[in-house]
């Protein structure tokens, strides 16, 4: 089982959680977090000795389960010799070495990898570099981004504002953040027709689209079909605008097929990973442009170079990390259970749907979806489903699992039992 591990003297939750400030959480009224005392494979040890199953990978990055040996094992190593050292005018074997292997992996011959240390920061340089993209190539004008309702990119100013401002988590904001165009999703071939329209009219402001291919993930766990898609990348490549393809949510197996442009076959023009990227054991993001982009900033002109350098890019650990999270795709058959995986989410939660308050069962891949009618009784889901021994955390109007890529299949019938359990309870509240 886990390891015990209590260094950290007496009283030190006491002593330090009046100087946290946590996530996404009202200070005043927010249930107290529980205190963590180690993790392994798909388990959460609580301080007080309690364990919990985990359904949600510390936001899809543990794919692998925590502590994955042979990812420890590469971090370990890599401390010894080189935790870290500056990117600027310096490379390393790790950096490169993941670099080789994202590009293969992704847009292919002649990409490039930009590594950055979150997802947020890795949709900035994203949107940075469709931005500079068309000034470098003497086109003014197209500033604006297309995104779409429902849509999450990130927490800083320039994520929020190509992310759900009107009714996302960040609609405080909306008067502050640059206006691009958020408009619906298209849902069928009328929809997406009235996209193209839409692209036709403000073609010249635009300089590309932003879209979390397959599901919408942070902004409400939406799916949609491998058909639109395609047609929402098509019109946007028939109006020559950048396709930028956010998978730091879908990125490495969470789908069912490595990155979810694959599945629907299509080719971003640039692509942006995180979360799962380093097996959820450090931060780490890339920013993976085409041969193409790469190329408008090829000059004998210094400013037309990419003008950004987050001080930690490609540390060391966290490259090691990756590249040790990537053999794990490569050695075992992780892709086919996440997509072996939709099936068993599928059944596992079909009985919720006779549950009242429940409007829908969905998954895809390894993620499940519980849709509720509305959001209510957040706080008392959250604690009972860690009543139950089990670490699930709804938000809005969805409860989901996104398990590690390699539950057993005990453990996630426990998740989705649990869920069936606690939603008839709040069913009857
Ligand atoms: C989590 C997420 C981000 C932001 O990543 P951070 O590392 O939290 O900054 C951006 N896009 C998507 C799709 C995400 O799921």
């Amino acid at each position: 089982m886990i390891a015990a591990s209590d260094e950290f003297g007496p009283g030190w939750f006491e002593r330090g959680f009046p100087h946290i400030w946590l996530p996404y959480a009202q200070m005043q009224t927010a249930p107290a977090p529980s205190a963590v005392a180690a993790t392994a494979g798909v388990r959460i040890r609580l301080s007080s000795g309690r364990e919990l199953i985990d359904g949600i990978a510390s936001w899809w990055t543990a794919c692998h389960g925590y502590n994955h040996p042979h990812i420890v094992q590469a971090i370990r190593a890599q401390a010894a010799v080189m935790p870290h050292v500056m990117f600027g005018g310096l490379v390393h074997e790790p950096a490169l070495t993941l670099a080789r292997r994202l590009s293969d992996l992704t847009l292919g011959a002649g990409s490039r990898v930009f590594f950055s240390d979150s997802g947020s920061v890795a949709v900035e340089v994203a949107l940075k570099m469709a931005v500079q993209y068309w000034i470098n190539r003497g086109v003014g004008g197209r500033r604006k981004f297309v995104g779409f309702r429902g849509g999450y990119h990130g927490d800083t100013m320039a994520t929020m504002a190509v992310g759900d401002t009107a009714e996302g988590m960040h609609r405080l904001f909306a008067g502050y953040l640059p206006e691009h165009f958020v408009i619906d999703l298209p849902r069928d071939a009328q929809s997406l027709r009235e996209f193209e329209g839409f692209l036709t009219a403000h073609r010249g402001d635009i300089a590309g689209v932003i879209i979390e291919p397959m599901v919408q993930g942070a902004g409400g766990m939406k799916f949609h079909d491998a058909e639109i898609l395609a047609g929402i990348f098509a019109a946007s490549r028939r109006h020559g605008l950048l396709c930028i393809a956010d998978e730091i949510f879908t990125g490495f197996g969470r789908t069912g097929s490595m990155f979810a442009c694959r599945a629907a076959e299509v080719a971003p023009d640039i692509m942006c990973v995180s979360k799962a990227l380093t097996g959820g054991a450090m931060g780490l993001a890339a920013t993976i442009a085409s041969n193409e982009v790469f190329a408008a900033f090829q000059s004998d002109d210094p400013m037309k170079a990419l003008m950004h350098g987050p001080t930690y890019m490609a540390n060391a650990l966290a490259c090691a990390a990756a590249n040790a999270s990537l053999d794990l795709f490569e050695r075992g058959p992780v892709i086919e259970r996440a997509r072996a995986m939709q099936a068993k989410l599928a059944a596992g939660l079909a009985p919720c749907r006779s549950i009242p308050g429940v409007a829908d069962v969905r998954a895809m891949g390894a993620i499940g979806v519980v849709q509720l009618e509305a959001s209510r009784g957040i706080d008392w889901l959250r604690s009972r489903f860690a009543a139950n021994g089990l670490w699930i955390r709804p938000f809005g109007d969805v409860v989901y699992l996104t398990p590690a890529l390699t539950i057993e299949d005990a453990d996630l019938n426990a998740l989705t039992a649990g869920i069936n359990t606690v939603l008839a309870e709040w069913s009857k509240r």
